[in-house]
């Protein structure tokens, strides 16, 4: 872990902890989508917007540790306005880096920052509820529209 980063992630999940971003209720959203993480009882409430195979907004609700409002806020931050596939790549991204596999390099500045969870293991599930919740809202929007 570099030292840039190391102090970039506590910055950011501090700013974000205090003052997340796109917080609130999409009304008449797409999807709704809960994720609960019962190791430490966060749970995010995440809203849609989607046009065709644009994420036009995302906006999440919900309670939880300094780690798992912060990573969300910065996700929802990275994903608005997005292609799904860039959406999906990101999550992907993020998922390899928290778990030890992928590097940071690909991924946007701040949303490297969140790596600096690694070296709290308990923390990893708080830093990735709101990616995990996302992918599956999106998994469960495709479904809807292929009927
Ligand atoms: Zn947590």
């Amino acid at each position: 872990m570099n030292e840039h980063l190391d102090a970039l992630y506590k910055d950011v999940i501090l700013d974000h902890h205090q003052e997340p971003r796109n917080f609130g209720t999409i009304e008449g959203a797409d999807v709704f989508h809960e994720g609960y993480n019962p190791m430490c009882g966060d749970r995010v409430k995440l809203s849609l917007k989607l046009d065709g195979p644009t994420l036009t907004e995302c906006q999440f609700h919900g309670e939880g540790c300094s780690i798992c409002i912060a990573s969300t806020s910065i996700m929802t931050e990275e994903v608005n306005g997005k292609s799904l596939e860039e959406v999906r790549a990101l999550i992907h991204g993020v998922r390899e880096l928290l778990q030890g596999r992928g590097s940071v390099d690909s991924l946007p500045e701040e949303v490297g920052a969140i790596s600096g969870v690694k070296r709290f293991p308990v923390r990893i599930k708080c830093a990735l509820l709101g990616w995990t919740t996302l992918g599956e809202a999106l998994e469960i929007s495709q479904k809807g529209r292929s009927v």
